[in-house]
Order: structure tokens, then C-alpha cells, then sequence
């Protein structure tokens, strides 16, 4: 298998100007095929299952995951796949949908806030916060002068977040215009995707430029030291799946977590 180090290839470095065309959605870093990504891909799914009890034991650091896509991006099934050895118990994924008008009535980070994961856990946010310098951008749901701010305010608010001990990782997961038209199709043609069809996806296509523009701001403004973008190439699923989760490995190995000492003197409790 490659040595490449996915982390060090796939980090938008802090203050890089991005230019989205330059990164190929079909990348795969010499990895093969499938096949040859399965052993990697379970290696990794059972390592963050015992990385995460370490988390939860220790009780001192949380994980945030942030997933941003193109839509049929392949958030959910980011989720389903990298997250099957992780205890449910410990693991939280808060999907953000259009603001109610209770949420709209607050700051946008009102409702993130909320959701960051307590100590011990993991939290996965299906979208995120970065809606709001996206698709408020892109639709002009408020004027610029409101959302242009935001890059920061996000950055100083993660920086909050990150020396309160939670550990952020984001991942842009780049599809190609063509791989969502196959998919958005696909949905048309099989009964079963039916229920996935949403009427704005196809609509919101007609924005992929715009789109693009935003999410490079995104990156090149928002990917720093604390609380760094990875650019996942993933029109192919399977190594989308290996470099989330190695990249998570690699995130919760950094914590240096270890079991905490028991509070009470084990040898003095004996079993009658
Ligand atoms: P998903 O596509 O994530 O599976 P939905 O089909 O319900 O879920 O889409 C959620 C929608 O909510 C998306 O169109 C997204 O752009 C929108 N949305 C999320 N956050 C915001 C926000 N802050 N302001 C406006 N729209 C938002």
C-alpha cells in the first residue's frame, strides 16, 4: 500500500489562495482501485472505533466534524460509511437545514453553538455554519456587507471552540459538474432515490460557478491552524471514504489521549 500522507497532500494550507480547478475530483493519490482501499478503509473504521472510547474514557476533548458538498456530494454516505465503527452513544450528526424563524431571529452561530459536541464525543455537522457565507452568499439571502464579515467571525469563533479543547476537522467533499449530473440522474431513474429528489438540487446547479467561487473563499479564508479544510477528491466514493478516514485517525491520534486514572484504589474492592 502507498505511503503517501494523505493529511499533508489534501490540508488547504492556511492563507493559500484556492483555486478549485487545479484539483482533480478523480484524484486518488496512487491508491488503485477498491479493492486495494477496502483493507485500509476497515483498518481505519476500527481504529477510530477504539479512538473514540479513548475519547469518551478520557473525557477531555471533543471532535468536530464539519461536512460541506456540493449537493449528492456524498455527505450522507460520508457518514454512513466512515462512522460504522463508531459507538453511537458517543456520536451525534446535527444535519442544518434552512433556518427557522426562531433561528433566524438569533445570530447565524446560535444554532452551531448549540450543537458542538460536549466532551467525550464525537459530533458530525451535515452542513454547517459555512452555509452562510454559501448558499446565503450564492442566493443573495442577505446583502454583502452582512455575510463578508463572517469569514472571520468564523475563524475567531472556532478559535474559541479549539482552546476549549474541541478538535475540529472540515472536509469539502469535491465532486466534478458532471459526476452530480450522473447522480442528481440517477436519482430520477431509480424509484428507490426517488425520496431524495429535491426540486432546488436541480435548480442550484444552475449556481455551480457561483458556487465554486464561495467555497474557494471558504478555504482560502477559513482553513487555519486550528481548525483546518481538507479538499477530499470524491467522485470516488471509496477513496473518499479512505481519506476521511484516515484523516480522522490521524486528527484524534494527535490528542495524545490516554486513559484516565481511576478515581478509587481498584485493589481495595473486593468481590464478595
Ligand atoms: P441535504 O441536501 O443536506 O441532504 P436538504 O435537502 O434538506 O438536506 O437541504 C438543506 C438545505 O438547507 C440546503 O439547500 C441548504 O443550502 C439549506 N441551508 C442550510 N443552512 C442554511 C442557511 N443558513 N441559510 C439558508 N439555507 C440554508
Amino acid at each position: 500500500m502507498k505511503a503517501i500522507n494523505l493529511s499533508k497532500n489534501l490540508i488547504v494550507k492556511p492563507g493559500t489562495k484556492v483555486n478549485l480547478s487545479k484539483y482533480n475530483p478523480d484524484d486518488t493519490f496512487g491508491f488503485e482501485d477498491k479493492q486495494g482501499a477496502m483493507d485500509v478503509i476497515q483498518r481505519n473504521t476500527f481504529r477510530l472505533g477504539e479512538l473514540q472510547y479513548l475519547l469518551y474514557a478520557e473525557n477531555k476533548h471533543s471532535l468536530l466534524i464539519v461536512l460541506q458538498a456540493m449537493d449528492a456530494g456524498g455527505k450522507d454516505g460520508t457518514v454512513r460509511h466512515v462512522m460504522s465503527g463508531i459507538n453511537p452513544m458517543g456520536c451525534t450528526v446535527t444535519p442544518f437545514k434552512v433556518p427557522s424563524a426562531e433561528e433566524l431571529d438569533h445570530d447565524y452561530l446560535w444554532r452551531i453553538h448549540k450543537a458542538v459536541p460536549p466532551k467525550g464525543e464525537i459530533g458530525i455537522f451535515n452542513r454547517s455554519h459555512y452555509e452562510d457565507v454559501l448558499v446565503v452568499r450564492v442566493r443573495k439571502l442577505v446583502p454583502k456587507p452582512v455575510w463578508s464579515p463572517r469569514y472571520d467571525q468564523i475563524n475567531a469563533f472556532e478559535n474559541i471552540l479549539a482552546q476549549n479543547n474541541v478538535k475540529i476537522v472540515k472536509f469539502f467533499l469535491h465532486i466534478s459538474k458532471e459526476e452530480q449530473k450522473k447522480r442528481l440522474q440517477a436519482r430520477l431513474d431509480d424509484p428507490v432515490k426517488h425520496w431524495k429528489v429535491a426540486p432546488g438540487d436541480y435548480v442550484d446547479r444552475k449556481y455551480w460557478d457561483e458556487y465554486m467561487t464561495a467555497f474557494e473563499d471558504v478555504l482560502g479564508r477559513c482553513s487555519t491552524p486550528w481548525a483546518p479544510w481538507y479538499v477530499i477528491p470524491a467522485n470516488k466514493k471509496w477513496f473518499r471514504n479512505l481519506a476521511v478516514s484516515q484523516i480522522l485517525v490521524e486528527a484524534l491520534e494527535e490528542l495524545n489521549m490516554k486513559f484516565p486514572k481511576p478515581a478509587y484504589d481498584i485493589s481495595k474492592i473486593k468481590l464478595k
